[in-house]
């Protein structure tokens, strides 16, 4: 990185300096100036130095241990033995030193020996207590820069980045670069569907295939675009061609990467990403999952706010704000999660445009098909707009899943080419996991789920805003024991009499197990939970509910302030709460007189299901005649669907 390409010998850091004066500190401490006294014991005290008459004082310090002065005159007697030591002690002394025991046994002692000699020489004894400030400060001190020292160490290992490899590399930018070696060879032509994405990324294709066509009349290019979708939607897909079509370097990297467990990695990493980009441009820079850090900063000062992720953030708006907007880096980002990103990202000149890449609807999947059918040797009962009906609601991902699990399906059973039923079973796996047929459930089992199951048919067959069945299985699939299929209309709207027949048909399940065997289970635990959702939504956001009125207090910035109270108050809350009781009590009434009166073609689904384990909406058109109210048009559309989206399973608590 640095442009000294000198070997490195020795260089001055401040850090030597501490260093030096650290260990002449120590050394003082340890030697002293005027040497130290040196080691002895009571016997010696008492049986020479006391009887000779040598002491002149005795001095008690910490009342540990007793520090020995000898007479002047009688330095000289002991002069060899005091010079043997590392560092003798000063003629001023102290001379001997040595532990007492205690303080009274250490008096009673002298006191004794005192005798025994003779008052003549008394001794002085005096007390004393010594502070070590020194070593008092030191063993708070010292661990302390310890700390301090490694902290910062790491701290600027981390910064700077170290060899690849290196653990201590965190700093650097981990993105995937893909540049004119390992060109990303992705082109418009295998991202299938998502016309209108396309067609508007198109312009960053154009500004980076010929920036001065756009500069030139003093037009600003945009600096990020923010691809908004589901997850499997394309989008990584989208970004990739758009490098690939404009045939310049593309560097990938997810949100999530930049998060680590130090402090001050991510901003450092998208300092990184920025200065690697900026050398390479014109260029693409991709972050996956942008909502891991740009998530709007906390307000809530008292939730401790994730500094990490803020810091990391606002490193990434310096640095989109920093560059010039013709310097050709041009930013996408992908977040499934659009709402919740700070505003400050959507300001003008960062991610100033948002590009929505949808679920594909029906025409787009077969598009999608035909891209990852390409590769696959395909019987020729293959049917692509079939398949295609089959996976309402699947992503692009999901697809790609399907056509792999297709032909690994084909393999298992040999077979040369990939046929429609391995297609068929494929979806089957990716909606519900894999089957499981060995799964054991009692024979009273299965007659609960057989007519729970029928209990929702009935009830949505003969309800005219439900959603038109498609097929019911008892199946267990997963953690799923059951579950029903519903053709869901594609509507915008949805107005109360379609969510009360909605929540009725949901819980046609437990009233059926309440009128067939006057006992419920815990099998429609999913079904009670969706039913809490559907009518809390009606009252407390869409305001269908007389008592609450016109009021709605959903939060769609999800960026409100008081994001752990409720913004309402407790009387409401209760209203809130009984009004969804009331709801969901009413539904449940009215879910079990439907069966009640139908009750002879409950029985007869149930059965039916007992023996076939699946059954259709033929059957049902079978059992209770065709609903009157069907538009034609959907009707149709409700017999070409086989499977749709899995709307209700009925799980294992
Ligand atoms: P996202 O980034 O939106 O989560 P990806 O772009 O990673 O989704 O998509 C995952 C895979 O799904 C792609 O590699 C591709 O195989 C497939 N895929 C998704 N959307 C499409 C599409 N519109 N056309 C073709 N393949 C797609
Ligand atoms: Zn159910």
């Amino acid at each position: 990185m640095g442009n000294s390409n000198k070997p490195s010998t020795f260089k001055f850091n401040p850090i030597y300096i501490y260093g030096a004066i650290l260990i002449i500190v120590l050394a003082i401490q340890f030697y002293g100036t005027g040497g130290r006294p040196v080691e002895t014991n009571w016997q010696e005290v008492k049986n020479t130095m006391l009887k000779n008459g040598d002491i002149e004082k005795i001095v008690i310090v910490n009342k540990t241990e007793a520090e020995i002065y000898l007479k002047e005159s009688s330095y000289d007697k002991y002069k060899a033995k005091l010079e043997s030591g590392i560092s003798a002690p000063s003629k001023m002394g102290p001379h001997f030193t040595f532990n007492i025991g205690s303080v009274d046994v250490f008096e009673s002692n002298l006191e004794k020996a005192q005798k025994e000699v003779g008052e003549s020489s008394r001794v002085i004894l005096t007390y004393e207590t010594h502070t070590n400030y020194f070593s008092e400060i030191f063993s708070w001190i010292f661990p302390l820069l310890i700390l301090v020292f490694f902290y910062f160490w790491i701290f600027k290992r981390m910064s700077k980045g170290g060899g690849a490899g290196n653990i201590f590399s965190v700093g650097k930018s981990q993105a995937k670069v893909f540049d004119k070696e390992s060109r990303v060879s992705t082109t418009f032509k295998e991202v299938a569907g998502l016309a209108e994405a396309k067609q508007e990324i198109q312009e960053i294709v154009e500004f980076l295939k010929n920036p001065d066509r756009y500069t030139k009349l003093g037009g600003k290019i945009p600096k990020g675009a923010l691809l908004v979708g589901p997850p499997g939607t394309g989008k990584t897909l989208l970004a990739k061609a758009v490098a690939g079509e404009a045939e310049v370097p593309f560097f990938s990297m997810s949100g999530s990467d930049f998060v680590e467990m130090f402090v001050g990695v991510g901003a450092s990493r998208v300092r990184d990403l920025f200065k690697q980009a900026k050398e390479k441009s014109p260029c693409i820079v991709f972050i996956d999952e942008i909502d891991a850090i740009g998530r709007a900063r906390g307000r809530n000062p008292n939730m401790g706010s994730n500094d990490e992720r803020e810091n990391t953030l606002n490193q990434l708006l310096t640095e989109m704000d920093g560059f010039d907007t013709n310097s050709g880096v041009i930013i996408l980002a992908a977040t499934n999660r659009a709402d919740i990103l700070d505003r400050a990202l959507m300001r003008a000149g960062r991610f100033d445009r948002q590009i929505h890449v949808e679920l594909p609807d029906m025409i787009d999947r077969k598009e999608i098909f035909e891209v990852h059918l390409r590769p696959l040797k395909l019987g020729k009962d293959v049917n692509v707009e079939f398949l295609a009906k089959q996976t309402p609601g699947f992503s692009g991902a999901d697809i790609a899943n399907v056509c792999n699990e297709a032909a690994l399906i084909a393999a298992r059973k040999l077979k040369e080419v990939v046929e429609k039923q391995d297609f068929l079973d494929a979806v089957d796996r990716i909606i519900g996991g894999l089957e499981k047929k060995n799964k054991i459930i009692s024979v009273s089992e299965k007659a609960t789920i057989a007519y729970h199951e029928a209990g929702h048919a009935t009830v949505s067959w003969l309800l005219e805003h439900a959603h038109p069945l498609v097929k019911v299985t008892i199946v267990p699939r997963g953690k799923a024991l059951g579950a029903a299929w519903y053709l869901p209309e594609e509507r915008q709207i949805t107005t109360k009499e379609q969510l009360l027949d909605e929540i009725c048909a949901t819980l046609g399940g437990r009233a059926a197990e309440e009128l067939i065997f006057s006992s419920v289970s815990s099998g429609a635990q999913n079904d009670l939970e969706k039913v809490t959702r559907t009518s809390f939504a009606m009252v407390s956001y869409f305001g269908m509910s007389d008592k609450i009125g016109k009021v709605s207090y959903y939060d769609s910035t999800g960026q409100s302030d008081y994001s752990f109270t409720k913004p309402y108050s407790e009387k409401t809350a209760e209203v809130i709460d009984a009004e969804v009781n009331v709801i969901i009590n009413k539904e449940y009434e009215r879910a079990k007189n439907i069966l009640k009166t139908n009750a002879e073609g409950h029985k007869k689904l149930a059965e039916l299901l007992l023996e076939r384990e699946v059954i259709f909406t033929e059957d049902l058109e079978h059992v209770f005649g065709p609903r009157p109210w069907n538009k034609t048009k959907e009707e149709e559309k409700a017999k070409e669907v086989i499977a749709a989206s899995a709307e209700d399973k009925d799980t294992v608590v």
